[in-house]
């Protein structure tokens, strides 16, 4: 008797907004997919709402309310994947791919309940096992889980990111494949910084730090627990031919010169009457204490910040290299260059490898190039 072979191995593949704006682009993912079950992979496909769709919701739930409240904005922004989810499915069907679509909830995605910034506390993935056991294609509603008080969350903007890798390590996925509309991670935005070099292999640690400065490419939570979990994780293009980015868990290459800006933060005064209360409770992030203000992440507020805090609008452009902040001859040169080109530096700091600039919101972009073009020139 022979011995009953292996069964084939799980990918987990996410398509985000752009990749799955329209039909003919959800069509042209349900390709892509049926390609990779003909070569022999069971696929879990995990999908983020089409196009702008996460954002108008996020419209019209603040022209309903000036504060939405956060348990009704989770209901609605959820919708956003599960549109996509269907369409998916009936598309790959009609290529004769079996495949069924499934919510977070569905998918054994268990989250605390900090709604709209929710985290992932525990995935139990029997029923997307059930699934692709028999060769079906699991197609999953990104960004979105079910609380243990049996609400809908959401896990924050770019949550998508998350969904795949936290089912990719639930079911020892062989990889976890981002699919965005560029070629990986790349040394700037390439949008802003048009010669920024493609990144071929990264350190995920290193990767945290870019999403943690704001590289929308990959959500930070996401490349955070795939480095807790061992994930084995790339960032590609859904249609371009390029290799991508190779996240790196062990074994890393050194870290490379890349640059990152945010613009969705304020500062608040510390001194302020219940601050860090009343910052969990309006779902604001805290991304540093420095002196008497924090540095808050704004992005999943979706709603004006109580007036008590009196936050101020804050733009950074932050620099990541091994130890960089410990070699001033090299970030001393961008930091030159943003007094030439005349940006004011409104506040500076250095530590570890991260090395940061405070600039006037308008003047973000200049100042990604003028960092960029300037930790990247030689000598
Ligand atoms: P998706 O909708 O597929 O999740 P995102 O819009 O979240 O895609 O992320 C992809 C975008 O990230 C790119 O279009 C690019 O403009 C932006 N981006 C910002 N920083 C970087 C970077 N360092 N490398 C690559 N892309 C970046
Ligand atoms: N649709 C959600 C967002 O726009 C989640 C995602 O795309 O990852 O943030
Ligand atoms: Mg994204």
């Amino acid at each position: 008797m022979s011995a009953p072979s292996a069964p084939a191995p799980i990918v987990v593949q996410k398509y985000g907004g752009s990749s799955v704006a329209d039909l003919d682009k959800i069509r042209a993912v349900a390709e892509r997919i049926a390609a990779t079950v003909a070569d022999g992979r069971r696929v879990i496909a995990v999908v983020s709402a089409m196009g702008n769709t996460t954002n108008e919701l996020i419209a019209l739930a603040q022209q309903a309310s000036p504060a939405p409240d956060r348990r009704e904005l989770d209901m609605l922004i959820s919708v956003g994947e599960r549109i996509t989810m269907a369409l998916l499915a009936m598309c790959l069907r009609d290529l004769g791919v079996a495949a069924r679509s499934l919510t977070g909830s569905q998918s054994g995605i268990i989250t605390d309940e900090r709604h709209a910034d929710a985290q992932v506390v525990e995935v139990r993935p029997d029923r997307l096992l059930q699934t692709v056991e028999d060769g079906t294609v699991a197609i999953v509603a990104g960004f979105q889980g079910v609380s243990r008080q049996r609400e809908v969350t959401t896990l924050g903007r770019g949550g998508s990111d998350t969904t795949a890798v936290v089912l990719a390590a639930a079911v020892k996925a062989e990889h976890c494949e981002i699919c965005s509309d560029v070629d990986g991670v790349f040394s700037a935005d390439p949008r802003v910084v048009p010669s920024a070099a493609k990144l071929e292999d990264l350190p995920l640690e290193a990767a945290v730090e870019l999403a943690r400065g704001g590289a929308k490419v990959l959500f930070e939570d996401a490349v955070r627990y795939a480095r807790d979990h061992g994930v084995r994780l790339t960032a590609s293009s859904t249609f371009g031919p390029g290799s991508g980015t190779r996240l790196q868990v062990k074994d890393a290459p050194t870290k490379p010169v890349a640059v990152t800006s945010d613009h969705q933060l304020v500062a608040v005064s510390t001194s302020a009457a219940d601050v860090w209360s009343l910052l969990a409770a309006c779902g604001a992030r805290v991304r540093s204490v420095e002196g008497g203000q924090a540095i808050v992440d704004i992005r999943n507020v979706h709603g004006a910040l109580p007036d008590a805090l009196e936050a101020q609008p804050v733009a950074r452009v932050r620099a990541v290299a091994s130890a960089l902040a410990e070699r001033p001859d090299r970030w001393h040169r961008a930091h030159d260059a943003l007094q030439v080109d005349g940006i004011d530096v409104q506040a500076h700091g250095a530590a570890g490898d991260v090395v940061w600039w405070q600039v006037p919101a308008e003047r973000l972009s200049d100042a990604v190039r003028v960092v960029h073009e300037a930790l990247h020139r030689p000598g």
